[in-house]
């Protein structure tokens, strides 16, 4: 499959992983918007929020889980941070595989 984030999960193209479990792996963001940014993402491939089955939801409580963990770890848990999940064309969402923005280190603007 021609999937960014599934050749990380594989070590196939190099990222700087900061935490890995059975089912997700986070790591840094090529592109960072933010002092940290990290992508908190599943190793199961499920494109977007959109077609995500019921089976899979607990993942997401996983994902939130650990990016309440590494805000922590990376020392923006106090002053706050911002989960964002973009879905589809509309909500932004460029890689096709479902992942949890985790920004911080800096004052956020956003939409809400
Ligand atoms: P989306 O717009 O799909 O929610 O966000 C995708 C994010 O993945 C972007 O913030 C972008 O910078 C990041 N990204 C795209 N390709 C790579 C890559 O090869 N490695 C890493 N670490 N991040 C990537
Ligand atoms: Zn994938």
């Amino acid at each position: 499959m021609n999937c960014i984030f599934c050749q990380i999960i594989q070590k196939e193209i190099p990222s700087e992983i900061v935490f890995e479990d059975e089912k997700l792996v986070a790591f840094k963001d090529i592109n960072p918007k933010a002092p940290i940014h990290l992508l908190i993402v599943p190793k199961k491939h499920i494109e977007s929020v959109a077609v995500l089955n019921e089976e899979d939801k607990s993942l997401i409580s996983e994902m939130i889980w650990r990016a309440k963990i590494l805000a922590e770890e990376q020392g923006i848990a106090k002053r706050g941070y911002k989960l964002i999940i973009n879905c589809g064309e509309d909500g932004g969402q460029l890689i096709k595989h479902i992942h949890l923005h985790l920004l911080g280190g800096k004052k956020l603007e956003g939409l809400v």
